[in-house]
């Protein structure tokens, strides 16, 4: 259930073993979408996630629309640049395209005969006990009953096959909201389609209780998301009119506010997504549901492992079917106790992180730290 990036790859995986696979999903076929739905936001790629497309061999087909970016430029209140290494020689995370990324694997699994991808089919429900899940057809409205014999929801932070597993006996289940949300915005390419900023790095303006951050594309633009409170003195609630928005982003943000001549307009376009953890256990139904990626482990983006930690469950998942031939019951079993302290650990971190990229990233003593190690 769900055909997001880590559904896509789950269908390859469990195809190339020999399953037939029906994958639905709520949405339209986002390689059908006009522009602005398939609207491209950048997502940081790292070595969980290289591994998990490698898998399925997609590796190199990514790697050629991916773009490096071997450190961080931190940019401070009077536009002065420092910069912190990701690793050593040629180590880098990497930009990539979520919409592009999502497009090649759906298309990977078009074209394997053993997958059959069904668009615009919202999960209304999961009986358990009848194994049969209640779709509705996004174009008639019609709802119809769909027997499975083996669920995998994949559905995303929302899942709706989460929800059926919360009304079963002793299932923990938490989600917890951080008080910011975020706004995606845009700094655009140069007139000749070149980067205004360093292009193979990832960019932070920390501002101690917020900050910004900016990933490249191909075509020369960044990828901006404010991460910002709801509330208070500097908060999206502050922010009510563009003369308020265009003075407050040249107040602390004075380097990039050249580069984004839509900012206006943008800021009262673009939504404010909220940034939630969900904890769940235990992961699997019998043998006959297991809850994958973000339906099974939301966490806050600062990590940048969210994608990474659900394509690795496929990795893991694989694996446990390699070993363990056709026993449902020990791979969900031995998935969700492998998988289950890594995906708090993650959440951990990834919350951690977000203090140390809005503020301790400027300070001037974690600075000098980083330096000394890097020599
Ligand atoms: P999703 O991508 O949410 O896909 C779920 C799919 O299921 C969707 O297609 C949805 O339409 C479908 N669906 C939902 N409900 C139903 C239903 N009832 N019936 C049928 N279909 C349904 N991760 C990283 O690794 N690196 C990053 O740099 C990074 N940056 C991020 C930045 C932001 C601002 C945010 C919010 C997240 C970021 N993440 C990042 C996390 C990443 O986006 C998620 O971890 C990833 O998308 C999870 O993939 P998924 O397939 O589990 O869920």
């Amino acid at each position: 259930m769900g055909a997001g990036l880590v559904g896509s790859l789950l269908s390859l995986y469990l195809a190339r073993r020999g399953h037939e696979v029906t994958v639905y999903e709520r949405r339209a076929d986002p390689r059908k979408a006009g522009p602005v739905e398939g609207r491209s936001i950048n997502l940081a790629l790292s070595d969980r996630g290289w591994r998990a497309l490698e898998g399925v061999g997609v590796g190199d087909e990514i790697r050629r629309v991916a773009i490096p970016m071997y450190r961080r430029v931190m940019h401070d209140a009077h536009g002065n640049l420092s910069f912190q290494p990701y690793g050593q020689d040629q180590q880098a995370i990497y930009s990539v395209s979520r919409a592009g990324l999502n497009r090649t694997l759906l298309d990977l699994a078009e074209a394997n005969p053993r997958i059959q991808l069904r668009f615009d089919q919202q999960c209304l429900g999961v009986d358990l006990r009848e194994r049969t899940l209640a779709l509705r057809d996004a174009g008639t409205g019609e709802q119809h009953t769909q027997p499975f014999r083996r669920l995998f929801g994949t559905d995303g932070a929302y899942s709706a096959v989460r929800a059926a597993l919360q009304r079963t006996d002793r299932f923990n289940y938490s989600q917890s909201y951080l008080e910011y949300g975020y706004k995606e915005l845009n700094i655009e390419a140069g007139p000749g389609g070149e980067w205004r900023l360093e292009k193979n790095a990832l960019h932070i303006w920390p501002r101690g209780q917020y900050m910004m951050i900016a990933l490249p594309n191909l075509d020369g633009s960044f990828n901006c998301t404010l991460f910002f409170p709801y509330e208070g003195l500097h908060s999206f609630a502050a922010l009510q009119t563009p003369a308020q928005v265009q003075a407050f982003f040249e107040e602390v943000f004075p380097d990039v506010v050249p580069l984004m001549p839509e900012l206006q307009q943008e800021f009262f376009q673009n939504p404010v997504g909220s940034l939630v953890t969900v904890r769940c256990f235990p992961w699997a139904f019998d043998d006959d549901v297991v809850l994958l990626g973000d339906a099974s482990h939301a966490i806050v983006p600062f990590y940048g492992q969210g994608m990474n930690a659900g394509f690795e469950d496929c990795t893991v998942l694989n694996e446990l079917l390699e070993q363990h031939g056709p026993d449902w019951a020990v791979i969900f079993d031995q998935f969700q106790r492998q998988r289950k302290p890594n995906a708090d650990a993650m959440a951990e971190l990834a919350v951690y992180n977000f203090e140390e990229m809005r503020d301790r990233v400027a300070d001037p003593r974690f600075l000098l730290q980083k330096k000394i190690e890097s020599k």
